[in-house]
Protein backbone atom coordinates (compact mmCIF):
# COMPACT_ATOMS: atom_id res chain seq x y z
CA UNK A 1 0.00 0.00 0.00
CA UNK A 2 1.50 3.59 -1.19
CA UNK A 3 1.75 6.34 2.01
CA UNK A 4 -0.95 8.51 2.18
CA UNK A 5 1.44 11.77 2.99
CA UNK A 6 2.24 13.90 0.26
CA UNK A 7 5.64 15.00 -0.27
CA UNK A 8 5.03 18.65 -1.26
CA UNK A 9 6.27 20.98 0.91
CA UNK A 10 3.79 23.19 1.72
CA UNK A 11 4.98 27.11 2.57
CA UNK A 12 1.64 28.91 4.23
CA UNK A 13 -1.69 27.00 5.41
CA UNK A 14 -4.37 29.29 6.27
CA UNK A 15 -8.16 28.72 8.24
CA UNK A 16 -11.20 30.64 7.92
CA UNK A 17 -14.06 31.75 5.46
CA UNK A 18 -12.97 31.84 1.52
CA UNK A 19 -15.09 33.30 -1.21
CA UNK A 20 -14.58 32.81 -4.95
CA UNK A 21 -16.36 32.24 -8.42
CA UNK A 22 -16.84 29.19 -10.45
CA UNK A 23 -17.70 28.64 -14.01
CA UNK A 24 -21.32 27.35 -12.61
CA UNK A 25 -21.26 29.29 -9.60
CA UNK A 26 -21.06 33.41 -9.27
CA UNK A 27 -20.59 33.36 -5.84
CA UNK A 28 -19.33 29.97 -3.72
CA UNK A 29 -18.49 30.70 -0.07
CA UNK A 30 -16.55 27.81 1.66
CA UNK A 31 -16.80 28.54 5.58
CA UNK A 32 -14.17 27.21 7.62
CA UNK A 33 -11.79 25.92 5.56
CA UNK A 34 -8.68 25.14 5.30
CA UNK A 35 -6.48 25.95 2.21
CA UNK A 36 -2.64 24.73 1.85
CA UNK A 37 -0.44 26.62 -0.54
CA UNK A 38 3.11 24.97 -1.43
CA UNK A 39 6.51 26.40 -2.18
CA UNK A 40 5.88 27.03 -5.90
CA UNK A 41 2.51 29.32 -4.89
CA UNK A 42 0.41 26.49 -5.67
CA UNK A 43 -2.75 25.79 -3.76
CA UNK A 44 -1.74 22.47 -2.45
CA UNK A 45 -5.19 21.52 -0.84
CA UNK A 46 -8.17 22.85 -0.02
CA UNK A 47 -10.05 21.01 2.97
CA UNK A 48 -12.56 21.21 5.85
CA UNK A 49 -11.27 23.49 8.82
CA UNK A 50 -12.27 20.21 11.29
CA UNK A 51 -10.01 17.78 8.96
CA UNK A 52 -6.69 19.77 10.24
CA UNK A 53 -5.08 16.98 12.03
CA UNK A 54 -5.36 14.27 9.39
CA UNK A 55 -4.36 17.20 6.40
CA UNK A 56 -1.15 18.14 9.35
CA UNK A 57 -0.31 14.81 8.92
CA UNK A 58 -1.30 14.20 5.44
CA UNK A 59 0.76 17.19 3.77
CA UNK A 60 3.73 17.42 6.83
CA UNK A 61 2.95 20.96 8.28
CA UNK A 62 2.07 21.58 12.27
CA UNK A 63 -0.78 22.77 13.39
CA UNK A 64 0.76 25.71 15.19
CA UNK A 65 1.67 27.26 11.49
CA UNK A 66 -1.89 27.26 10.79
CA UNK A 67 -2.78 31.09 10.25
CA UNK A 68 -6.46 31.28 11.69
CA UNK A 69 -8.26 34.28 10.50
CA UNK A 70 -10.09 36.97 12.61
CA UNK A 71 -14.05 37.33 12.48
CA UNK A 72 -14.70 39.91 9.92
CA UNK A 73 -12.17 38.61 7.93
CA UNK A 74 -11.93 36.35 4.55
CA UNK A 75 -10.03 35.55 1.76
CA UNK A 76 -10.62 35.95 -2.23
CA UNK A 77 -9.35 35.95 -5.43
CA UNK A 78 -7.27 38.59 -6.91
CA UNK A 79 -8.92 41.21 -8.72
CA UNK A 80 -7.85 41.25 -12.23
CA UNK A 81 -7.67 44.81 -14.27
CA UNK A 82 -8.08 43.76 -17.72
CA UNK A 83 -7.38 46.88 -19.12
CA UNK A 84 -5.04 49.93 -17.56
CA UNK A 85 -2.54 52.70 -18.87
CA UNK A 86 0.07 52.63 -16.87
CA UNK A 87 1.62 55.89 -18.09
CA UNK A 88 -1.65 57.86 -17.84
CA UNK A 89 -1.63 57.44 -14.36
CA UNK A 90 -0.06 60.25 -13.97
CA UNK A 91 -3.09 62.90 -14.65
CA UNK A 92 -5.73 59.95 -12.98
CA UNK A 93 -8.23 62.40 -11.67
CA UNK A 94 -8.25 65.07 -13.96
CA UNK A 95 -8.77 65.80 -17.27
CA UNK A 96 -12.24 64.82 -17.81
CA UNK A 97 -13.67 67.03 -19.50
CA UNK A 98 -13.45 66.39 -23.82
CA UNK A 99 -14.99 63.28 -25.67
CA UNK A 100 -12.47 60.41 -26.37
CA UNK A 101 -10.82 61.81 -29.57
CA UNK A 102 -10.21 65.40 -28.21
CA UNK A 103 -9.20 63.96 -25.31
CA UNK A 104 -6.59 61.68 -26.70
CA UNK A 105 -4.93 64.51 -28.33
CA UNK A 106 -5.08 67.34 -25.93
CA UNK A 107 -4.50 65.42 -22.63
CA UNK A 108 -3.13 61.56 -23.38
CA UNK A 109 -0.70 62.09 -26.39
CA UNK A 110 1.34 65.07 -24.89
CA UNK A 111 2.00 63.19 -21.58
CA UNK A 112 2.31 59.60 -23.63
CA UNK A 113 5.48 61.81 -25.12
CA UNK A 114 7.29 61.85 -22.02
CA UNK A 115 7.97 58.98 -21.23
CA UNK A 116 11.40 58.99 -23.41
CA UNK A 117 12.68 60.24 -20.47
CA UNK A 118 13.26 57.11 -18.16
CA UNK A 119 13.17 58.98 -15.00
CA UNK A 120 9.77 60.22 -15.64
CA UNK A 121 8.77 56.55 -16.31
CA UNK A 122 10.22 55.09 -13.24
CA UNK A 123 8.58 57.58 -11.57
CA UNK A 124 4.88 57.14 -12.31
CA UNK A 125 5.10 53.05 -13.18
CA UNK A 126 6.26 52.42 -9.74
CA UNK A 127 3.35 54.23 -8.13
CA UNK A 128 0.99 52.82 -10.20
CA UNK A 129 2.24 49.14 -10.03
CA UNK A 130 2.32 49.92 -5.89
CA UNK A 131 -1.36 51.99 -6.15
CA UNK A 132 -3.38 49.41 -8.18
CA UNK A 133 -1.55 46.08 -5.80
CA UNK A 134 -2.31 47.89 -3.12
CA UNK A 135 -6.00 48.24 -4.19
CA UNK A 136 -6.35 44.19 -4.95
CA UNK A 137 -5.24 44.17 -8.38
CA UNK A 138 -3.08 41.24 -8.51
CA UNK A 139 -3.19 41.00 -12.25
CA UNK A 140 -3.58 43.97 -14.82
CA UNK A 141 -3.19 44.33 -18.06
CA UNK A 142 -1.14 47.42 -19.30
CA UNK A 143 -0.50 49.67 -22.12
CA UNK A 144 2.79 51.75 -21.74
CA UNK A 145 3.79 54.08 -24.29
CA UNK A 146 5.41 53.92 -27.59
CA UNK A 147 9.32 53.90 -26.07
CA UNK A 148 10.23 50.27 -25.92
CA UNK A 149 12.78 51.09 -22.63
CA UNK A 150 10.18 52.84 -20.85
CA UNK A 151 7.36 49.64 -21.31
CA UNK A 152 10.66 47.33 -20.53
CA UNK A 153 10.97 49.60 -17.05
CA UNK A 154 7.33 48.94 -16.60
CA UNK A 155 7.75 45.14 -16.89
CA UNK A 156 10.57 45.30 -14.34
CA UNK A 157 8.94 47.44 -11.94
CA UNK A 158 5.83 44.93 -11.98
CA UNK A 159 8.18 41.29 -11.92
CA UNK A 160 9.68 43.27 -8.89
CA UNK A 161 6.69 43.62 -6.70
CA UNK A 162 5.71 40.63 -7.63
CA UNK A 163 2.22 41.34 -9.85
CA UNK A 164 1.21 39.51 -12.85
CA UNK A 165 1.21 41.60 -15.55
CA UNK A 166 0.63 42.21 -19.52
CA UNK A 167 2.39 44.61 -20.74
CA UNK A 168 2.04 46.49 -23.70
CA UNK A 169 4.08 48.86 -25.75
CA UNK A 170 2.09 50.95 -28.10
CA UNK A 171 2.15 50.42 -31.33
CA UNK A 172 1.01 53.36 -33.50
CA UNK A 173 2.09 55.08 -37.25
CA UNK A 174 -1.04 57.43 -37.52
CA UNK A 175 -1.16 60.63 -35.42
CA UNK A 176 -1.45 63.82 -36.56
CA UNK A 177 -1.69 65.78 -33.21
CA UNK A 178 1.68 65.80 -31.16
CA UNK A 179 4.49 65.73 -33.68
CA UNK A 180 6.99 63.37 -32.04
CA UNK A 181 4.01 61.03 -30.70
CA UNK A 182 4.34 58.20 -33.73
CA UNK A 183 6.37 56.17 -35.22
CA UNK A 184 7.49 54.56 -39.06
CA UNK A 185 6.05 51.34 -39.46
CA UNK A 186 9.36 49.91 -39.53
CA UNK A 187 10.21 51.64 -36.47
CA UNK A 188 6.61 50.41 -34.64
CA UNK A 189 7.73 46.97 -35.79
CA UNK A 190 11.75 46.60 -35.13
CA UNK A 191 10.78 48.07 -31.66
CA UNK A 192 7.60 45.42 -30.95
CA UNK A 193 10.12 42.98 -32.01
CA UNK A 194 12.60 44.08 -29.39
CA UNK A 195 10.31 44.52 -26.65
CA UNK A 196 9.06 41.57 -26.90
CA UNK A 197 12.45 39.54 -26.82
CA UNK A 198 14.21 41.47 -24.10
CA UNK A 199 10.94 41.31 -22.54
CA UNK A 200 10.91 37.44 -22.37
CA UNK A 201 14.84 37.22 -21.99
CA UNK A 202 14.21 38.29 -18.60
CA UNK A 203 12.28 35.09 -17.63
CA UNK A 204 10.15 37.36 -15.20
CA UNK A 205 7.81 34.50 -13.79
CA UNK A 206 4.44 36.93 -14.07
CA UNK A 207 5.14 39.35 -16.57
CA UNK A 208 4.71 38.77 -20.01
CA UNK A 209 4.70 40.65 -23.19
CA UNK A 210 1.52 41.82 -25.06
CA UNK A 211 0.84 42.83 -28.61
CA UNK A 212 -0.49 46.08 -28.29
CA UNK A 213 -2.25 48.36 -31.20
CA UNK A 214 -3.26 51.37 -29.88
CA UNK A 215 -6.42 50.71 -31.92
CA UNK A 216 -7.49 51.10 -35.66
CA UNK A 217 -7.86 54.67 -36.34
CA UNK A 218 -4.12 55.33 -35.48
CA UNK A 219 -2.69 52.60 -36.39
CA UNK A 220 -2.37 51.84 -41.15
CA UNK A 221 -3.62 48.22 -42.14
CA UNK A 222 -0.07 47.00 -43.31
CA UNK A 223 1.50 48.08 -39.30
CA UNK A 224 -2.05 45.63 -38.35
CA UNK A 225 -1.42 43.08 -40.42
CA UNK A 226 2.42 42.96 -39.24
CA UNK A 227 1.18 42.91 -35.73
CA UNK A 228 -1.61 40.41 -35.85
CA UNK A 229 1.71 37.95 -37.38
CA UNK A 230 3.95 38.79 -34.84
CA UNK A 231 1.33 37.51 -32.40
CA UNK A 232 0.83 34.65 -34.28
CA UNK A 233 4.57 33.73 -34.06
CA UNK A 234 5.28 34.37 -30.63
CA UNK A 235 1.84 33.09 -29.21
CA UNK A 236 0.89 36.31 -27.39
CA UNK A 237 -1.41 38.30 -26.23
CA UNK A 238 -3.02 41.06 -27.99
CA UNK A 239 -4.61 43.96 -26.36
CA UNK A 240 -6.52 47.53 -28.31
CA UNK A 241 -9.30 49.05 -28.17
CA UNK A 242 -13.01 48.72 -29.74
CA UNK A 243 -16.35 50.53 -30.18
CA UNK A 244 -15.50 53.20 -27.39
CA UNK A 245 -17.76 55.94 -28.79
CA UNK A 246 -19.54 56.59 -31.61
CA UNK A 247 -17.88 58.79 -33.44
CA UNK A 248 -14.65 56.69 -33.46
CA UNK A 249 -16.63 53.58 -35.01
CA UNK A 250 -17.40 56.79 -37.99
CA UNK A 251 -13.83 57.49 -38.52
CA UNK A 252 -12.76 53.64 -38.61
CA UNK A 253 -15.74 53.10 -40.49
CA UNK A 254 -14.02 56.17 -43.17
CA UNK A 255 -10.79 54.94 -42.24
CA UNK A 256 -11.16 51.18 -43.73
CA UNK A 257 -13.82 51.18 -45.86
CA UNK A 258 -12.93 47.40 -47.43
CA UNK A 259 -14.72 45.99 -43.88
CA UNK A 260 -17.98 45.14 -43.03
CA UNK A 261 -17.22 46.51 -39.52
CA UNK A 262 -14.59 47.86 -36.65
CA UNK A 263 -14.55 43.95 -35.47
CA UNK A 264 -14.18 42.84 -38.84
CA UNK A 265 -10.70 45.53 -39.08
CA UNK A 266 -9.21 43.33 -36.72
CA UNK A 267 -10.17 40.30 -37.56
CA UNK A 268 -9.07 40.96 -41.17
CA UNK A 269 -5.73 41.65 -39.62
CA UNK A 270 -5.66 38.17 -37.67
CA UNK A 271 -5.48 40.21 -34.51
CA UNK A 272 -8.79 38.76 -33.28
CA UNK A 273 -7.77 35.65 -31.59
CA UNK A 274 -9.01 33.73 -27.97
CA UNK A 275 -5.92 35.63 -26.56
CA UNK A 276 -7.36 39.23 -27.40
CA UNK A 277 -9.03 41.65 -24.95
CA UNK A 278 -10.52 44.74 -26.57
CA UNK A 279 -11.20 47.82 -24.39
CA UNK A 280 -15.02 49.29 -24.28
CA UNK A 281 -17.24 47.54 -27.35
CA UNK A 282 -20.07 49.99 -26.07
CA UNK A 283 -21.17 50.63 -29.62
CA UNK A 284 -20.69 46.93 -30.87
CA UNK A 285 -23.63 45.34 -32.93
CA UNK A 286 -24.44 41.83 -32.23
CA UNK A 287 -22.96 40.49 -35.53
CA UNK A 288 -19.82 41.93 -34.45
CA UNK A 289 -20.22 40.12 -30.68
CA UNK A 290 -20.54 37.10 -32.88
CA UNK A 291 -17.35 37.27 -33.87
CA UNK A 292 -15.61 37.76 -30.85
CA UNK A 293 -17.54 34.25 -29.52
CA UNK A 294 -16.28 32.58 -32.38
CA UNK A 295 -12.74 33.56 -32.34
CA UNK A 296 -12.62 33.05 -28.48
CA UNK A 297 -12.04 37.43 -28.34
CA UNK A 298 -12.93 39.34 -25.30
CA UNK A 299 -14.35 42.70 -23.81
CA UNK A 300 -13.10 44.84 -21.16
CA UNK A 301 -15.52 46.49 -19.85
CA UNK A 302 -14.29 49.56 -18.33
CA UNK A 303 -17.14 51.55 -17.03
CA UNK A 304 -16.15 54.48 -15.00
CA UNK A 305 -14.20 55.60 -18.43
CA UNK A 306 -17.51 55.25 -20.54
CA UNK A 307 -19.17 57.29 -18.39
CA UNK A 308 -16.26 59.74 -17.64
CA UNK A 309 -15.74 60.54 -21.15
CA UNK A 310 -19.67 60.02 -22.10
CA UNK A 311 -18.54 57.26 -24.48
CA UNK A 312 -21.74 55.39 -23.95
CA UNK A 313 -23.11 51.99 -21.94
CA UNK A 314 -22.15 48.98 -22.61
CA UNK A 315 -24.40 46.34 -22.16
CA UNK A 316 -22.55 43.42 -20.05
CA UNK A 317 -25.81 41.33 -19.71
CA UNK A 318 -25.95 41.21 -23.78
CA UNK A 319 -22.40 40.59 -23.87
CA UNK A 320 -22.50 37.73 -21.53
CA UNK A 321 -25.91 36.06 -22.66
CA UNK A 322 -23.87 35.58 -26.19
CA UNK A 323 -21.36 33.48 -24.89
CA UNK A 324 -18.38 36.48 -24.86
CA UNK A 325 -15.39 36.29 -22.44
CA UNK A 326 -15.76 39.79 -20.08
CA UNK A 327 -13.59 41.36 -17.68
CA UNK A 328 -13.67 44.58 -16.19
CA UNK A 329 -10.71 46.84 -16.58
CA UNK A 330 -10.32 50.47 -14.99
CA UNK A 331 -8.98 52.46 -18.20
CA UNK A 332 -6.94 54.87 -16.20
CA UNK A 333 -6.70 57.73 -16.70
CA UNK A 334 -10.08 57.67 -18.92
CA UNK A 335 -11.56 56.46 -15.88
CA UNK A 336 -10.34 58.57 -12.87
CA UNK A 337 -9.93 55.60 -10.15
CA UNK A 338 -6.39 52.81 -9.86
CA UNK A 339 -9.09 50.71 -7.75
CA UNK A 340 -10.49 47.66 -8.94
CA UNK A 341 -13.25 48.15 -6.67
CA UNK A 342 -14.45 51.48 -8.14
CA UNK A 343 -14.57 48.93 -11.42
CA UNK A 344 -17.00 47.16 -9.41
CA UNK A 345 -18.92 49.47 -8.12
CA UNK A 346 -18.98 51.52 -12.14
CA UNK A 347 -20.34 48.24 -13.03
CA UNK A 348 -23.30 47.83 -11.08
CA UNK A 349 -23.96 51.34 -11.60
CA UNK A 350 -24.20 51.44 -15.19
CA UNK A 351 -26.51 47.99 -15.08
CA UNK A 352 -28.89 49.82 -13.00
CA UNK A 353 -28.88 52.70 -15.52
CA UNK A 354 -29.59 50.49 -17.98
CA UNK A 355 -32.58 49.04 -16.02
CA UNK A 356 -33.73 52.26 -15.37
CA UNK A 357 -33.94 53.18 -19.46
CA UNK A 358 -35.27 49.75 -20.25
CA UNK A 359 -37.36 47.90 -17.30
CA UNK A 360 -36.95 44.66 -19.09
CA UNK A 361 -33.18 45.21 -18.19
CA UNK A 362 -31.52 42.08 -16.33
CA UNK A 363 -29.82 44.08 -13.44
CA UNK A 364 -26.24 42.57 -13.00
CA UNK A 365 -26.27 41.29 -9.47
CA UNK A 366 -23.22 42.36 -6.92
CA UNK A 367 -22.34 38.31 -6.85
CA UNK A 368 -22.05 38.27 -11.02
CA UNK A 369 -19.99 41.49 -10.80
CA UNK A 370 -17.36 39.67 -8.59
CA UNK A 371 -17.22 37.14 -10.55
CA UNK A 372 -16.45 39.60 -13.20
CA UNK A 373 -13.62 40.81 -11.37
CA UNK A 374 -11.64 37.95 -10.75
CA UNK A 375 -12.63 34.93 -12.24
CA UNK A 376 -14.33 36.87 -15.77
CA UNK A 377 -11.40 39.17 -15.55
CA UNK A 378 -8.68 35.74 -15.91
CA UNK A 379 -10.71 34.15 -18.20
CA UNK A 380 -10.94 37.54 -20.34
CA UNK A 381 -6.85 37.30 -20.07
CA UNK A 382 -7.02 33.37 -20.83
CA UNK A 383 -5.19 33.10 -17.44
CA UNK A 384 -7.50 30.83 -16.04
CA UNK A 385 -5.78 27.94 -15.91
CA UNK A 386 -3.43 29.72 -13.78
CA UNK A 387 -5.81 31.71 -11.70
CA UNK A 388 -8.82 33.65 -10.82
CA UNK A 389 -10.27 31.21 -7.98
CA UNK A 390 -9.66 29.30 -5.57
CA UNK A 391 -8.91 25.30 -7.36
CA UNK A 392 -5.80 23.06 -6.08
CA UNK A 393 -2.96 23.36 -8.83
CA UNK A 394 -3.76 27.42 -9.02
CA UNK A 395 -1.33 30.15 -7.93
CA UNK A 396 -2.97 31.24 -4.64
CA UNK A 397 -3.39 34.98 -6.05
CA UNK A 398 -5.72 36.28 -3.18
CA UNK A 399 -6.49 39.05 -1.03
CA UNK A 400 -6.73 39.26 2.87
CA UNK A 401 -10.21 41.35 3.36
CA UNK A 402 -10.60 42.59 7.12
CA UNK A 403 -14.05 44.35 6.99
CA UNK A 404 -13.39 45.32 10.68
CA UNK A 405 -10.35 47.25 9.89
CA UNK A 406 -8.75 49.79 12.55
CA UNK A 407 -9.93 53.40 11.13
CA UNK A 408 -11.48 51.45 7.95
CA UNK A 409 -14.54 53.11 5.79
CA UNK A 410 -17.00 50.02 7.09
CA UNK A 411 -18.99 50.18 10.10
CA UNK A 412 -20.10 46.73 11.60
CA UNK A 413 -22.35 46.54 14.16
CA UNK A 414 -22.67 42.81 14.63
CA UNK A 415 -21.59 39.42 13.72
CA UNK A 416 -22.45 39.02 9.96
CA UNK A 417 -22.49 36.43 7.72
CA UNK A 418 -19.67 36.31 4.98
CA UNK A 419 -22.22 37.24 1.96
CA UNK A 420 -22.66 40.28 4.10
CA UNK A 421 -19.23 41.36 4.30
CA UNK A 422 -18.35 40.50 0.47
CA UNK A 423 -21.14 43.02 -0.26
CA UNK A 424 -20.34 45.70 1.84
CA UNK A 425 -16.77 45.10 1.23
CA UNK A 426 -17.22 45.53 -2.42
CA UNK A 427 -19.51 48.61 -1.87
CA UNK A 428 -17.94 50.24 0.42
CA UNK A 429 -14.47 49.36 1.20
CA UNK A 430 -11.42 50.34 -0.05
CA UNK A 431 -7.79 49.28 0.36
CA UNK A 432 -7.44 49.79 4.25
CA UNK A 433 -9.69 46.70 4.43
CA UNK A 434 -7.17 44.82 2.23
CA UNK A 435 -4.81 43.33 5.04
CA UNK A 436 -2.51 41.47 2.79
CA UNK A 437 -2.15 40.72 -0.99
CA UNK A 438 -0.64 37.24 -2.21
CA UNK A 439 0.00 36.66 -5.82
CA UNK A 440 1.44 33.25 -6.50
CA UNK A 441 1.89 32.36 -2.98
CA UNK A 442 4.16 35.30 -2.02
CA UNK A 443 2.98 38.11 -0.15
CA UNK A 444 3.52 41.56 -1.78
CA UNK A 445 1.09 43.71 0.57
CA UNK A 446 1.90 45.17 3.38
CA UNK A 447 5.19 46.08 0.80
CA UNK A 448 8.37 44.74 2.20
CA UNK A 449 10.83 46.68 3.93
ZN1 LIG B 1 -7.88 52.40 -22.87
Amino acid sequence: MSSSRSTMVIAHVFRGTFVHSTQSSALDVLDDTLLGVDTLGKIAFIGRGTDVDRLCEKYGFHVRDVTQLRQHEFFMPGMVDTHIHASQYSYAGTALDLPLLQWLNTYTFPVEARYKDLEFARKVYTQVVRRTLRNGTTTASYFATIHTDASLLLGQIANEFGQRALVGKVCMDRNDAVKHYKETPEESLDETNRFIRELLENKYPLVMPVVTPRFAPSCSPALLSHLGEIAQNNHLHIQSHISETKEEVQMVKELFPDSESYTDVYLKHNLLTDKTVMAHGCHLSDEELKLFRETGASIAHCPNSNISLCSGFLDVRNVLNRKVKLGLGTDVAGGYSPSMLDAVRKTLDTSKALTIKDSEHQTLSFQEVFRLATLGGSQALSMDEHTGNFEVGKDFDALRVNLAAEEGPVDIFQREEPLVLLEKFLNLGDDRNIAEVYVAGRRVVPFPG
